[in-house]
């Protein structure tokens, strides 16, 4: 396999990604409490089926038959998203826990076309790389919008949403169960689960048993 074969081949990894994401993100978009953070889905929806364009259009410069091929990695991305989706959160840690799932499907973006855009320039595929550069920019201002719209305001929301006092208590639950089952140094996890007072950290202790 030469690495042209191996282009070709990422290429249709991400096809597959991008058409997998225009079916996950408006189910993003209806999760999303938050207006701000709802548009942002909405948007790079719209620049995802613009994406998907861009990528047919890479294949025929490349003369290449548009084809998509399976990818695991974002289809796990967006299962775990599924899941995430599934959970019994209040709005702002909901949407908190939203852009966490978005950010990885950018990540996985981002990893992608950057390795795709440097094979295409060492080969000297110009139209392929301003294509995929294009891309390549809407992936990376989306990350940051939700970086800033996590940090800005929803990562706040979501800890004024009150998961403390309704955490403590099943920390405690959480330290008995930790105390009876196990010694010393169990129990000094439980101490800082019950330090950080949160439920996540209750359940990392919990699963640390
Ligand atoms: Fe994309
Ligand atoms: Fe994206």
């Amino acid at each position: 396999m030469t690495l042209h074969e191996m282009m070709v081949d990422e290429i249709r990894d991400l096809y597959h990604a991008e058409k997998q994401l225009t079916k996950a993100l408006p189910k993003l978009a209806k999760a999303a409490t938050n207006d701000d953070l709802r548009e942002a889905f909405e948007m790079h929806l719209e620049e995802t089926q613009e994406q998907i364009t861009r990528l047919e259009e890479v294949f025929e410069a490349l003369g290449e038959k548009v084809k998509a091929k399976p990818c695991a990695g974002m289809a796990g991305i967006i299962e775990e998203g599924n899941d995430t989706m599934k959970e019994d959160a209040d709005g702002a840690v909901m949407d908190a826990a939203l852009i966490a799932a978005a950010q990885r499907a950018e990540h996985y973006e981002i990893g992608a076309y950057g390795t795709c855009i440097e094979w295409a320039r060492l080969m000297g595929h110009t139209e392929v790389v301003a294509l995929l550069e294009q891309t390549l920019e809407e992936e990376k201002a989306t990350d940051k919008k939700l970086t800033m719209l996590a940090e800005s305001e929803i990562n706040q929301a979501a800890l004024a949403e009150g998961g403390h006092e309704d955490g403590e208590e099943e920390e405690e639950e959480t330290g008995r169960r930790v105390a009876k089952a196990s010694g010393a140094r169990k129990q000094t996890s439980r101490r800082q689960a019950s330090k950080g007072g949160t439920r996540g950290r209750a359940k990392a202790a919990d699963r640390r048993r």
